[in-house]
């Protein structure tokens, strides 16, 4: 894991770019990295976000040396596999040299061409997806949803042991602001005789956070708990689209299937592991007479650090809010530290029996609610299962999500004495 504090976690530096000192997600102190257009072009290729713009990274090899030249080039691709197959080192290296072209003022004159207003960016995944993993980490949603079914015996015994996941579907991850269209499915009513095929009638979100592996391992050759914090590249926001009635109907017993594949949305910044640095913080203790992980996912060292000062919040938009220039209303809000394993934990179990993750893979941390209402990460625990409608400030209600309606998922890494960074947003309207 990355322990390092460099010049580029300095509370008081600055950039010249202009709003880069307001409230922006993207100051100095974050850098991330994604895949941009620029406006009235048509080939992808990297960039790193600050204020309201995009570097550019073609072109900026000229202005770097060595290892953050090299980063430059491999990111002059449309997806960021290649710079970070051998590592987060690369990366890393063009972070501080960015870092330097962006603060000293003398470099403004070679630099200000190379930015585009993001507005007018379209911006894509960071990277192409080989594999996609969605793991169950948030116990008060896991005991949220268990409590609908199982009011006694919420949590299954395993979950304290094993980190639950299964994998999901890497075709259909779309970056924020593309419209998901609703799915379409079987679903069958409790007291129905048989099952109906139909639109989903209880589409949710999600509220997770994806976890993108740099360095993969080879096949046969577990990550160690104690190197697994090396594997990961960065953070993004996801939204887990659910159907719950077809999930209902088909997820015995192996699991969900096509309730999960539909469509699935990421923020488009990486935010890195480096930009974390100043962000980790401790694994919450488990509650007393929790069972102690077992030996190959315990690291002292995991858990002092390997947990994420993150905040995410969740916001509705629904067409008659729109119509009205009302603003998002807000669904919930909580911390990433809801997370009952850490993010190395689950690359170490994943790789554990010998499975080899690859750069790019895209591991969902399972959403995350915290133990009160305000911080419930879905629809289905807000709602009571669909019992308790939400009340929204227009008189309008909802139970699941309508056509129309927008969520609107952000995050931010907030410590004391650290400027505070952002994962800018991860966006979708729901379409029949
Ligand atoms: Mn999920």
């Amino acid at each position: 894991m990355t322990t390092m504090l460099d010049k580029t976690h300095d509370p008081h530096a600055t950039s010249w770019v202009e709003g880069t000192e307001g409230d922006t997600p993207f100051p100095i102190q974050n850098l991330p990295l994604g895949i941009f257009t620029p406006p009235g072009e048509n080939r992808a290729r990297g960039g790193i976000a600050i204020g309201d713009k995009v570097l550019d990274l073609v072109g900026l090899p000229g202005l770097l040396q060595g290892p953050a030249a090299e980063a430059a080039r491999l990111a002059d691709a449309p997806a960021l596999n290649a710079l970070f197959t051998s590592g987060n080192d690369l990366a890393d290296a063009l972070r501080l040299a960015v870092f330097d072209l962006l603060t000293d003022p003398k470099h403004e004159g070679d630099v200000a061409p190379l930015l585009h207003p993001m507005a007018g960016c379209t911006l894509h995944l960071p990277f192409a997806i080989g594999d996609y993993t969605d793991f169950y980490t948030g116990i008060h949603h896991a005991e949220n949803v268990g409590r609908q079914f199982r009011p006694d015996n919420p949590l299954l015994p395993n979950y304290k042991y094993v980190p639950i996941g299964y994998h999901g579907r890497a075709s259909s991850i779309r970056p924020s602001g593309d419209d998901v269209i609703r799915p379409h499915g079987q679903r069958k009513a409790p007291d129905a005789d048989a099952p109906v095929f139909g639109p989903s009638q209880r589409l949710d979100y999600e509220l997770e956070m994806a976890i993108w592996t740099g360095r993969g391992n080879a096949l046969g050759a577990p990550v160690p708990i104690t190197e697994a914090g090396r594997h990961i590249a960065g953070l993004s926001i996801l939204n887990d689209w659910s159907a719950r009635d077809l999930q209902a109907w088909e997820y015995q017993p192996l699991g969900p299937f096509l309730a999960k594949n539909f469509h699935s949305t990421v923020s488009p910044w990486l935010v890195t592991s480096a930009a974390l640095t100043p962000f980790r913080t401790a694994q919450p203790s488990r509650p007393e007479g929790d069972p102690a992980p077992l030996p190959y996912l315990a690291d002292a060292l995991d858990q002092a650090q390997g947990a994420y000062a993150v905040i995410m919040e969740v916001h509705l938009s629904t067409a008659a809010m729109r119509e009205a220039s009302a603003p998002p209303f807000r669904l919930s809000r909580g911390p990433m530290t809801a997370m009952y394993w850490t993010a190395a934990q689950l690359i170490t179990h994943h790789t554990c029996n010998g499975c080899n993750l690859q750069p790019g893979d895209l591991l969902g941390t399972g959403t995350l609610s915290g133990p009160e209402r305000e911080s419930f990460g879905s629809l289905l625990e807000l709602s009571q299962g669909g019992k308790t409608p939400i009340q929204l400030p227009n008189g309008e209600t909802r139970t699941f999500l309508l056509d129309g309606d927008e969520i609107v998922m952000t995050a931010h890494a907030e410590a004391e004495g650290r400027r505070r960074i952002g994962f800018g947003e991860c966006r979708a309207r729901i379409r029949g």
